[in-house]
């Protein structure tokens, strides 16, 4: 009895160890294919040593006590588990493992913490001498979910370029994030950090919010606010001070130059650039068409802008004064644009300074809640945009349903704009960004332009200039607007007018140099859209008919009655 039981426990043993056998062979095939994939990737060539880090951590919701011995290895999602070290022995003789999930991996491979930048700035800009009484500063950092390499890299930045003259504290503020590395192992670090704050928030406050709390807790002169995934060029903190200094309600920015989310790599913005918004209130940095002679002032002096991004700073008085962020708008989206318009309006400017530059990674996810930025952006335009409003509702029919149902609730914004004195929209369009078309948006001549023989809608190629027809989209993304200058405009912008080349109808700037060919006529009785300069009319090509790959589906023709030359403009809603 006792012998067929030690049989069978050697037998239990010899399974054991061959199971055994075989999971580590696989975990070292499994490391090789790693360490090759990792050589292969782009990613590779910016970090400092080939092959995997050697100081792995465990990192995740995996620990060591979840993986007691070697089963369950197999438990783990695959997907996951992107790199497994080779097994090692513990004083204990008990296996271990160390696992990189996608996070950290992500993290670890995003480089080291410090690396300085290639010079960007204009030569004129390097012998600055900036007076020594410049205002003290907070740079105010939030992030969420922000990766270890990226945060540790912006921090350093900051730590690095700012004096510490001018710099009075930094302040991360942890906006509720999830990840582990943020948690102990980022509050140990930064508590060896002279002037470092970590401020934990204890539930999600977005971005508005979170800046927010950082300011409240703030005593630097001067608000700094910067993204958790910048690196600062030299000397980029004291010409935006200076600004601000010779005047507390001026909001400056520095330059934002690129980092690239695949490579790290930096590439510096071109100047003149200004920050703006079109009627969909999309932020974006637009390069000015003006080219600047080297040698002019103006490549060294500061520019006023419409609008500012991520990065900014501003006198703390000014901040609190002027309404801080709009507590009103949740998570991300619709920030910027709002402190903006209301900087602008309630008594404020916001420039651009060309001798301040910091690089800003492009990660622009998709913002995980939509609805959540069609809230926010109701919120700007029923707070700032008055009658205008009407054409962003035109533009984007998911904010025009939402607001059917349910009204944001501005009446403390409206009363604070009220005791600031705010100016209102118009005075906006007409003296801070007169550049931004104001469509007319005429009942039956804009809306959809849809064609009655093909049933569609006009619509354009992504990244090409010819006009397709599609499936109506009925969102507003193919909104156009024919106005009294007989101009066909399209896109959230209004920038971008119908034209034609040879027989094609194409989308080109719309500027007054060739204005001519960008006029149109619109006849309702028979629906033509008749080009003025060539007495043509648009037709629909179907399906088939296509003279070569490429080209568009709408082309000048003879006039004719044939449908494929009715076209009519849908309006989708009229707020
Ligand atoms: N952020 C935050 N809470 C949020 C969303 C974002 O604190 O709910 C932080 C984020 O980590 C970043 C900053 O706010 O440092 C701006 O967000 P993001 O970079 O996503 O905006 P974008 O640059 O795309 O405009
Ligand atoms: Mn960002």
């Amino acid at each position: 009895m006792g012998q067929l039981r030690r049989m069978l426990c050697l037998w239990l043993l010899l399974l054991g160890f061959t199971l055994v056998l075989l999971i580590v062979s696989d975990l070292f095939h499994r490391e090789n294919e790693s360490s090759l994939q990792d050589f292969d990737s782009p990613r590779h060539r910016f970090r400092g040593n080939p092959g995997p880090p050697d100081d792995l951590e465990l990192i995740g919701d995996a620990t060591l006590e979840l993986l007691p011995e070697l089963v369950p290895i197999s438990s783990l999602k695959e997907d996951q588990l992107l790199f497994v070290a080779s097994t090692q022995e513990t004083e204990s003789k008990k296996w271990s493992y160390r696992v990189l999930l996608p996070a950290a991996r992500k993290a670890e491979e995003e480089g080291a913490p410090d690396r300085s930048l290639p010079e960007a700035r204009h030569p004129k800009c390097l012998g600055d001498q900036y007076s020594e009484s410049l205002p003290s500063a907070s740079v105010i950092i939030c992030f969420h979910d922000e990766g270890w390499s990226t945060l540790l890299r912006t921090l350093h930045s900051v730590l690095n370029t700012a004096p510490r003259a001018f710099l009075l504290e930094l302040l991360l503020v942890d906006d509720h994030s999830t990840h582990d590395h943020l948690k102990t192992r980022l509050s140990e670090y930064t508590s060896h950090l002279d002037g470092v704050r970590l401020i934990r928030s204890d539930k999600r406050l977005g971005v508005g919010g979170c800046r927010n709390l950082g300011a409240s807790e703030a005593s630097g002169e001067v608000l700094v606010f910067m993204d958790s995934h910048c690196e600062c060029q030299k000397g980029w903190l004291e010409p935006l001070l200076e600004r601000v200094a010779q005047d507390r309600t001026r909001v400056v920015s520095p330059i934002m130059d690129v980092i690239h989310r695949e490579t790290f790599q930096y590439s510096a913005t071109q100047w003149p650039v200004w920050g703006v918004f079109n009627w969909n209130l999309e932020f974006s940095w637009e390069s000015k068409p003006q080219v600047l002679d080297d040698e002019s002032d103006l490549a060294v002096e500061a520019a006023l802008s419409p609008a500012l991004g991520g990065v900014l700073a501003i006198d703390r008085h000014f901040f609190h004064n002027v309404g801080a962020f709009d507590p009103g708008i949740l998570l991300r989206g619709g920030e910027q644009i709002e402190l903006s318009i209301r900087v602008w309006l309630c008594g404020g400017s916001m420039e651009v300074v060309p001798c301040s530059r910091v690089a800003h990674l492009d990660h622009s996810l998709p913002s995980q809640d939509h609805e959540q930025l069609e809230r926010n952006k109701i919120r700007v335009a029923d707070t700032w945009l008055d009658n205008y409003r009407s054409i962003f509702y035109r533009r984007d029919t998911l904010a025009h349903f939402i607001r059917q149902s349910e009204r944001p609730n501005i009446t403390e914004r409206l009363q604070l704009m009220k005791k600031l004195g705010c100016r209102d929209f118009h005075w906006y369009l007409t003296t801070v960004y007169p550049q931004l078309y104001v469509p007319q948006d005429r009942p039956e001549l804009s809306g959809e332009m849809y064609n009655v023989a093909v049933g569609g809608c006009v619509d354009r190629l992504p990244g090409r200039d010819a006009m397709i027809l599609a499936p109506c989209t009925g969102t507003g993304s193919q909104h156009c607007d024919f106005n009294s200058d007989g101009e066909v405009r399209w896109g959230p912008a209004g920038a971008l007018c119908l034209d034609a080349v040879g027989e094609q109808v194409v989308l080109s700037e719309c500027q007054r140099a060739i204005g001519e060919r960008l006029q149109w006529t619109y006849i309702k009785s028979s629906g033509q859209l008749l080009h003025r300069l060539s007495q043509l009319c648009v037709e629909a090509l179907k399906d088939g008919q296509h003279p070569g790959s490429g080209a568009g589906d709408l082309v000048l023709r003879s006039c004719t009655h044939h449908p494929a030359q009715q076209w009519h403009f849908e309006q989708l809603v009229s707020p």
